[in-house]
């Protein structure tokens, strides 16, 4: 036995199985050429960030337009870094905006798949495999610097461009078997190293999906594979659990960029194929005239829950993150405007390479055209839903007539011009406070063209005439009929032609009505509105309204 051997058997005498059981445990996946598999990899941290939904959109959809698999792997090596309910946090935040899992953590210590277990801190043995044929083939070796021989290092390093641990710096590469084992007898405290066959003089090469062909330095540190309790560090835990679990697009963050060149070369050590890569861009935000990262600190919109706090859809959520995610969208979008968002042709390639811009007058543009065009049923269940977790006010009064609240949100939808209010469920209760008066807020303040008297005036002789039985055209000419009267016109045109002769015109009547009886200058339909109320209520607004401003 070569002493590789030795050492490998002295240092992980009860790993027992080899990578080729690991091949047979885990087999190539049995899907249709060009099916992709790719994986949300986080720790649980007990915060999703907006770009984690955004990077786990991307790996998914790159699964789904191929017909492939995503799956979620926990990576949970820190336990330190560990939070109570994490898993719940991420999962559901994932779910809310349909990010599901094929397989891999589903639930709280919920697991579906054959290729797990997908909780890392579940895998030690299979990284010790690994780990035990690196070291038998001379390809990594325990190290027993204590942290002030790192810092003595690093000390001497000062000035050489060239830092960490590695060829002349690492003191432990050339230790003997015997050396090792006295250590070992001396119950030293170890982590395993790469043996790094880099060269600092050659380059390495990938071709990143999102940001193209990429060439950097080969990496020459001997980094650390296993931290001294035996739990693996990301660079050695990703590669083996890639591998294993067939990973073909490995979907991350861009942080890990720099990473790659120890990436690439671990996995050629392994002897594993190397995935592709795509690397996300993380998302940007605009602060004076420059960019920045979306801050956890600085933006409440950077955790995910904001959104389903404000009550955002998941479908308005979607599709702003589609105009992030490709540039082609929108594009898409305006000729296939009724498409379901799945049949996008998402591509990788077509992905900001810097980072794209977030926006939140976009997301709540993109939202509102996209609550204008479901029916009042959908908007009034999503709303409900919403309320009964974030407000219980507006839950008790839209559930308390749920016809009545479903007219109230059908008013000037599903026409072809379908009015785009609402951008947020928690925008609901101010939109349609008016239709209830435990929260309705009476706002009598009149444009500055009219004054009370001339209010007063108008609510008097509107009182007389108004009757809850007139169609919409019937209503509106009872408002035209009481212009002339008045010293009004019912004709807009003729009121712009000759402004001296009238008090005003038709329109100022009605927003006179309209302030009466909503508190608001603008409104959608008011007849819609009023016949919605009912007559008992109009008139009592009405008459409340005319003796304010009678005042
Ligand atoms: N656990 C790593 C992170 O949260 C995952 C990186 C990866 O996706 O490989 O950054």
């Amino acid at each position: 036995m070569n002493d590789n051997l030795k050492l490998a058997e002295l240092l992980f005498p009860n790993i027992t199985k080899t990578p080729a059981d690991m091949e047979e445990m885990f087999p190539p996946r049995n899907l249709k050429e060009g099916a992709r598999v790719t994986r949300l990899a986080p720790s649980p941290t007990g915060f999703l960030h907006f770009g984690n939904l955004f990077a786990g959109m991307v790996a998914y959809k790159t699964a789904k337009v191929t017909d492939g698999i995503f799956f979620v792997r926990v990576e949970d090596t820190d336990q330190k870094r560990k939070v109570e309910g994490a898993i719940e946090v991420m999962l559901k935040g994932l779910e809310a905006f349909d990010v599901v899992a094929d397989e891999g953590v589903v639930g709280e210590d919920i697991e579906k798949g054959d290729y797990g277990p997908y909780y890392q801190s579940k895998r030690k043995d299979i990284y010790h495999v690994y780990a035990k044929q690196l070291v038998s083939e001379g390809l990594a070796y325990p190290c027993f610097c204590s942290a002030e021989e790192l810092d003595e290092i690093r000390a001497q390093q000062e000035n050489e461009p060239q830092k960490g641990y590695w060829g002349p710096y690492a003191k432990c590469r050339n230790l003997t078997l015997s050396d090792i084992e006295k250590n070992l007898a001396e119950g030293k405290q170890w982590t395993l190293r790469l043996r790094s066959p880099g060269d600092a003089e050659k380059k390495c090469f990938f071709d990143d999906m999102i940001k193209g062909k990429i060439e950097m330095p080969e990496n020459v540190q001997d980094v650390v594979l296993l931290k001294s309790d035996g739990i693996p560090t990301y660079h050695f835990a990703h590669a083996v659990d890639d591998h294993l679990m067939r990973t073909t697009h490995v979907v991350r963050g861009d942080e890990w960029m720099s990473s790659c060149p120890i990436h690439l070369q671990l996995f050629k050590c392994l002897g594993f194929k190397v995935p592709k890569y795509a690397h996300v861009a993380p998302i940007m935000k605009e602060e004076n005239g420059g960019k920045r990262k979306l801050s956890k600190r600085k933006d409440p919109e950077a955790a995910v829950t904001f959104y389903v706090e404000q009550g955002y859809p998941k479908e308005s959520v979607n599709e702003y993150i589609m105009t992030l995610m490709n540039s082609n969208f929108e594009d898409w979008r305006k000729i296939n405007k009724d498409a379901d968002i799945d049949t996008f042709p998402f591509n990788l390639k077509k992905m900001s390479v810097s980072g794209a811009l977030f926006d939140m007058v976009k997301l709540n543009d993109v939202s509102k055209n996209v609550i204008s065009v479901m029916n009042a049923k959908k908007v009034y269940d999503y709303t409900v839903a919403w309320a009964k977790e974030y407000d219980k006010e507006l839950y008790e009064l839209l559930t308390r007539d749920e016809e009545f609240s479903v007219n109230i949100l059908n008013i000037d939808r599903e026409g072809p011009k379908p009015r785009k209010d609402i951008a947020c469920f928690s925008e609901v209760k101010d939109y349609i406070s008016y239709f209830f008066d435990e929260i309705y807020e009476k706002n009598y303040e009149l444009p500055e063209n009219l004054t009370k008297e001339a209010a007063a005036e108008i609510l008097e002789a509107y009182l007389k005439e108004y009757t809850a039985a007139d169609d919409k055209q019937g209503w509106f000419d009872r408002i035209k009929a009481l212009c002339e009267p008045l010293g009004y016109t019912p004709n807009v045109k003729e009121y712009k032609k000759n402004p001296e002769a009238f008090k005003g015109h038709v329109g100022d009547v009605s927003t006179v009505i309209r302030i009466a009886v909503t508190g608001r200058r603008n409104t959608p339909d008011l007849w819609a509105i009023m016949s919605l109320l009912g007559e008992d209520k109009v008139k009592a607004r009405l008459s409340v309204a005319m003796e304010f401003y009678k005042g």
